[in-house]
């Protein structure tokens, strides 16, 4: 089955018992046993949902592993996949890292002597420098947030193939309609389900796919035992997105291509981050291991004060946090999600105050370019 099919087709689809076309919404806790311990599958939600259940095997379908978990949000996906790894041992990540995961390493797995370095990932030499003895994983997010750096995965899974290292992989900005990590050498791809896979700024979620069943019955044995899981009616509403997620990333991407072409003819724009442009750093690898470049796309005004009063001036960018909706959002990385990193460590990433960050949605184009221009206008 190829991609756009199994977004309508992939896993558990609808009701083997009425024939609709919709899975049912399962809202329950707990299942009559027909005897003591004969039971039809399903004894309590925490362990186990039918909706929920049918929503894990398409994400299952969808990355091509052989089996999903739905939680609660992105953040207790990776915190629940981060307890597959013992105190004392070590975690090799990506430097940007959404600042949720980059949060959960520095402020709370810490304490409990889970050690990290956060590299430059999209330098494979640098990432093999970084390993240590006690090294049991490598955690990468690409394209990354907001400088869209490119990682090269296959690369990444050599090294965790050499180092018996566990490659985890938050597929969260490239979605599986572009990018399938576990299909490239990953053992664990993660979502933040919030994002592009719900699609309309309505659902809090996050997806984990594995292709072991090793892999799958101890991800199980934590998601079951630490029961961050995702409720009946909003792993529903995921699938109603994934069956339109293939059309969202062409419309998504096609104006996000226009808006990048006329953001490089820009005499207030300086530098301009996407990686479908030839110019991008990671453009090669991007093109080699996605079949698509995805909807984020950042540029720098030149300063803040700048970069504020196109946020103040534009009428179709909605001004908030998150992406990946139909919507278009609009932020300033240094003043909202990226605002906790201290000046000195931003200034290091590349991330100016005059950075602004869109997540492209499906909009007119024309309508984007021309905001965009009003906007950018003094
Ligand atoms: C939003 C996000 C997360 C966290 O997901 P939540 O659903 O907000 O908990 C993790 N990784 C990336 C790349 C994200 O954008």
């Amino acid at each position: 089955m190829r991609s756009k099919t199994k977004m309508v087709h992939g896993g558990i689809t609808r009701d083997e018992q009425t024939g609709a076309v919709s899975v049912p919404i399962y809202q329950v806790s707990t299942y009559k046993q027909d005897g003591v311990g004969n039971f039809r599958g399903y004894e309590y939600s925490r362990t186990g949902n039918p909706t929920r259940h049918a929503l894990e095997t398409v994400i299952a379908d969808l990355e091509n592993g052989t089996h999903g978990f739905a939680f609660g949000s992105g953040m207790a996906a990776i915190t629940t996949v981060m307890m597959l790894l013992d105190s004392g041992d070590h975690v090799v990540l990506t430097d940007d890292v959404y600042g949720g995961s980059y949060r959960l390493m520095t402020k709370v797995l810490n304490r409990f002597d889970l050690d990290h370095s956060f590299i430059d990932t999209s330098d494979p030499a640098k990432v093999k420098h970084a390993i240590q003895p006690n090294t049991k994983a490598l955690y990468i997010e690409t394209p990354t947030n907001p400088l869209l750096k490119i990682t090269d995965l296959k690369k990444m899974a050599e090294i965790a193939k050499e180092h018996d290292l566990l490659l985890i992989v938050d597929n969260t900005f490239a979605t599986p309609y572009w990018q399938q990590p576990l299909s490239l050498g990953a053992d664990i791809v993660l979502h933040s389900a919030t994002k592009y896979i719900g699609g309309h700024s309505d659902v809090v979620a996050g997806l984990v796919a594995v292709n072991s069943a090793e892999l799958a019955e101890k991800v199980h044995f934590l998601q079951n035992s630490v029961g961050a899981v995702l409720g009946p009616q909003d792993s529903w509403l995921l699938m109603r997105g994934i069956k339109t997620l293939a059309l969202r990333m062409e419309a998504i991407e096609s104006n996000t291509k226009k808006l990048a072409s006329y953001l490089v003819g820009h005499d207030k724009v300086s530098t301009i981050y996407y990686p479908g442009l030839e110019s991008h750093l990671g453009h090669e690898i991007a093109k080699n291991q996605s079949t698509g470049f995805g909807g984020m796309i950042s540029f720098d005004v030149g300063s803040g004060a700048r970069a504020e009063k196109v946020l103040e001036r534009v009428k179709y960018f909605t001004l908030a946090e998150s992406l990946g909706a139909v919507e278009s959002l609009i932020s300033l990385p240094a003043k909202m999600t990226h605002a906790s990193i201290p000046a000195d460590r931003r200034a290091e990433l590349g991330i100016t105050d005059g950075l602004i960050r869109v997540s492209v949605g499906i909009e007119d184009a024309e309508d984007l370019i021309e905001d965009l221009e009003q906007a950018l206008t003094e």
